[in-house]
Order: C-alpha cells, then structure tokens, then sequence
C-alpha cells in the first residue's frame, strides 16, 4: 500500500506511528509483542520466523514433496520456511524468473536500489517484518507525513485558506463515511460523498479539494477507485502503530532471507490442478508435480483473471469470494535527476491535481538517500489510465506536474523506472480491496483450505491485513499452521 494519510494539507486524525524495537533473532519461531492501532481492535501476538541456515529438509529429485507451494512471494516463502524448519519436504514453484513477487527490488542504479513493488513496513511496532528486518540487520528509514508540503493546482504552496478548505472536507468525507457505515444498503464510497456532499453543485475549488482527499487518502492507500470502493468495508482493516520505514538496500532482501534454503523452481508457471482428497498434481508447461498437499498463493487477480485451471472447480464460495473482492492499482514512476531542485526536507509532496488523480502523490528520496531521486505515484483509475502511455508519456506528464511546482528551468530526469502492475501476467494488480458487493467474510472463505488438501494464503486472504506485506506472510504461517495440523 502507499501512504494512508495528508498532513501538510489536510489535517490526519488516523493514528499516527511512534517508532519501536524488534525481537532478537533467536533459533526457534518466536513471537513479537504487538503494540495495535487505537483505532482497530488489539491483534494477537504476530509470529516471526527465526531463518536458520541450518541444513533441514528438501525433496530429493527422486522423491516427491510433502507440499507443493505455488508462488515465491512474501506468503508463500514463509510458508515454505516454517513448514521446512518443522520437516516438511516443500517444492515452490515460481512462475517468474525471480523470488519475491510484489517484493521486487530494482539494481537499475547500483547506487540506489528501487523498490517497485512494496516499499514501507506500515506501522514498525510489534510487526513481524520489523523482526525479520532486525535479523537480518537491514539499513531501515524512517519517512514521516509530518514532513510533508502540499501544493495548489497552479503549484504554487497551498495557502492557509485552501488548507482550510481541504480539511473542511476531509472532515465531511470521514462523517459521511461514518454515517454510511451505520446504513444500508452498502454503496460506493462516491455515490456517498456525492449524495453527502451534493459534489456537483460545489464550486470548482471545493470539488477538487473532494477529488483530492478522497484519491490521496482512499484510492492511493487501498488502490480501489472510489467508485468501487465499499463505503461499509473499504476500510475494514487493522494497523500496527509505529512510523512507516523503507528499506534502504530494498525490500527484497526479507524474500532473499525467507528464501534460505527453500527448494524454488523459477520460470514455472503452473496451469493446471488437479485434485482429490489427499492427493494433488499440478501442471505446468512442461511437467506435472504431485503432493499430498498444496499450498497456493496465487494473487487474486491470477485467480481472477482464470489463469490456473481447477478440476474439480473450486467450492462455489471461494469462487464467489475470487468474483466479488477485487484488485486496486498502484504505480509507481521513479525520476532520477542531475540534482536535487526541491525541497530536501520533505518526504512527502501533495498536489491537487486539476485532474482528477494525477501525480497526486509524490516521496523524495532525497532526505533518506541523499539522492536525487523523486518517486510519483498514480492509484485506482489513474494508475490503470497510466499504465497504458507509454514510457516516454508516462515521464513527461510527470514533469509537466513537476514543472507546474517546481518552474519550467528544472532539468529533465537522467533516468526512470516505471511500473505497470495490473498488466502484469502475474499479479494481474497491485493489491486486493473491498469493493461494493464483497463482505469481509470472503476473505475467509478465500482463505479456507478444500479437503485438508488445496490450502491458501496471499494477502488477499487476509481479512486484517489485505493488501500488505505483513498480512502476505502472516497468511503463509497461517496455512503452513493449516498444513501441519493435518
Ligand atoms: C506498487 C506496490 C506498492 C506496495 N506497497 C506496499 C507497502 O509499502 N507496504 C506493504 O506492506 N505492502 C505494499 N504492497 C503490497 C504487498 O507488496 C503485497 O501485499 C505482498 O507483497 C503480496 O505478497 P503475496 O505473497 O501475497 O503475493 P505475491 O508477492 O504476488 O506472490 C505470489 C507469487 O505467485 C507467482 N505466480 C503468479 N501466478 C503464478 C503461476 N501461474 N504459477 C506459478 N507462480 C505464479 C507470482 O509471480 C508471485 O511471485 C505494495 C504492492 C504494490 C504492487
């Protein structure tokens, strides 16, 4: 997920991170005190893998794996990291030619590795992937909303007024989506605001500070636009408190960590399964697998988009689940410059865009990198509207909105990096979010193994942390728990 929250602008009354500590790294599992969101009710404590090198069980060419795990991201790693450290023999079959998934870290610039997929740990106290970062002593940075500044349609800073104005409706969009919350029948975030707020008859300014909160608090945090957005569940979601912190050396390194060990077939997309109770075999292009048991962790748009066969189908619930939750968009642009012409002290860069969406939100790497280095991020519409430019389209829209800020005279980038995520085969979007039509209980029904021999995981299947890293590899524990109850 990106950034949850305005602060320059508009005033946050989400609950904001305090930094905290991790647990040692230690030779068994071990759990990790959760500190929770005020907002959200307590969760249970968070478990943390302690990766070992230790030698522990793999399948040999001649033996077949207890577990066959489909997909190298963050749940399917943990997964297979547990399950072998309880002596599972596991198989991971990848379809990319690389781990990690939407943890993807780019080495484009040897000096400067991108994250192009997820960046923060949201919320460092008492999550698990605090912990694993501690093992294995990553180089963290913390970036702060309060370091942020906001900037009017014609660039220039907001003034105090059009603040106000911006925290005005802030103010109302939180009201109107808490009176909604109390009532049926559920409908979009949009038909409530509109109705709420009678959108179209405010004058321009008022309509785009709407336009502005509800792209850069909703549709930039859960990737949905608002017009699909569930006014009762969008946000039916828990936090962990603590600052957000990114990875200075990438956030692939925790894959690369969970990766130890962990027999993975790369370039292997799987295209069938076949199943009965206690016994499973999955094609790919080539070869057929077979296990007692299989975990899978295909993202819900690969699931979506039909991309793996079933036979027999899959329970009508978990189909009705994969139909009714959907995947949001996030794309990110990274620019790279000669040198740095903004104002280094900010993390955070906030513009009401004259179009609904565009470059809205922006993150300097300035202040954690010292390099020159802008990130732009287009969600929801926007971010597939974006994704369908090209290379050279995407960058100079970027710079059209940098340079209504910054002036016409600031240099063009040396270079960028651009992500196109719901295009990608596999991943088929960024993260999952709760649309009008879903309920929260289908991310269980997602989630619920079939016949102690399909198990699932993957941060769709996560009813309280969708969408994140940390709600990805808790799922992987949870099905590798499923697994050996068996
Ligand atoms: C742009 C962006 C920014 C984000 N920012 C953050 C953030 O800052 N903080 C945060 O907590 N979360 C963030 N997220 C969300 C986070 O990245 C994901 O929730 C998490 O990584 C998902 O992990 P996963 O294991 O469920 O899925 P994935 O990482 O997608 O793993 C599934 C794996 O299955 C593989 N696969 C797909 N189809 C097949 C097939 N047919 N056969 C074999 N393998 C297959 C895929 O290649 C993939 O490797 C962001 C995501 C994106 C895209």
């Amino acid at each position: 997920m990106a950034a949850a929250g305005l602060s320059a602008c508009a005033a946050n009354t989400d609950p904001e991170p305090t930094p905290k500590p991790a647990a040692p790294s230690t030779a068994t599992p071990l759990p990790v005190a959760p500190t929770t969101s005020a907002a959200t009710a307590a969760p249970s404590p968070q478990p943390t893998l302690a990766v070992r090198n230790a030698t522990i069980a793999a399948p040999t060419s001649t033996q077949s794996p207890d577990v066959i795990i489909i997909g190298a991201g963050i749940a399917g790693l943990a997964a297979a990291q547990k399950l072998m450290q309880r002596g599972e023999r596991v198989l991971v079959l990848e379809a990319r030619d690389r781990i990690g998934g939407r943890l993807w870290t780019s080495n484009k610039w040897a000096d400067a590795p991108m994250d192009l997929g997820a960046s923060w740990i949201h919320g460092v106290q008492g999550n698990p992937i605090t912990a694993l970062a501690k093992q294995i002593g990553a180089k963290m940075a913390r970036t702060s909303y309060d370091a942020a500044i906001g900037y009017g349609p014609d660039g220039k800073p907001l003034t105090d007024a059009q603040e106000a104005v911006i925290e005005r409706y802030d103010k109302a969009i939180r009201q109107a989506l808490r009176t909604a919350q109390k009532q049926d029948p559920d409908q979009s975030v949009k038909a409530v605001i509109e109705k709420a707020l009678n959108v179209t008859k405010l004058p321009a300014d008022a309509q785009r500070a709407v336009s502005f909160v509800l792209n850069g608090k909703l549709e930039q945090e859960y990737g949905g636009s608002v017009a699909e957005l569930s006014a009762h569940w969008y946000d039916d979601s828990a936090e962990f408190d603590g600052e957000d912190e990114l990875f200075l050396a990438g956030y692939g390194a925790i894959a690369t960590h969970l990766a130890k060990n962990v027999p993975i077939e790369t370039k292997t997309q799987v295209r069938r399964i076949e199943w009965k109770r206690g016994e499973a075999s999955v094609t790919t292009d080539g070869k057929t697998y077979r296990a007692e048991k299989v975990l899978l962790t295909l993202p819900l748009g690969v699931l979506k988009r039909g991309a793996v066969a079933f036979a027999p189908a899959l329970p009508a619930q978990k189909q009705k689940a994969i139909e009714a939750l959907k995947m949001g968009v996030l794309n990110k642009c990274y620019l790279r410059f000669p040198k740095v012409f903004w104002e280094s002290k900010y993390d955070w860069m906030e513009y009401v865009s004259p179009k609904a969406g565009e470059w809205v939100e922006w993150v300097s790497f300035a202040r954690p990198t010292g390099l020159p280095i802008l990130l732009g991020f287009n969600a929801a519409d926007a971010g597939r509207a974006i994704e369908a430019l090209s290379d050279e389209k995407i960058v100079a829209s970027a710079m059209q909105t940098l340079r209504t800020i910054f002036g016409r005279n600031i240099p063009d980038p040396t270079d960028f990096q651009i992500t196109r995520w719901n295009a990608d085969p596999f991943a088929g979007g960024s993260y999952s979010f709760n649309p009008v039509g879903a309920v929260p209980e289908m991310r269980e029904h997602l989630a619920k193994p079939v016949d102690e021999t399909l198990f699932f995981a993957g941060e769709a299947t996560s009813r309280k942390y969708f969408g994140t890293v940390h709600g990805a590899y808790l799922s992987g524990i949870r099905a590798a728990d499923e697994i050996l109850a068996v």
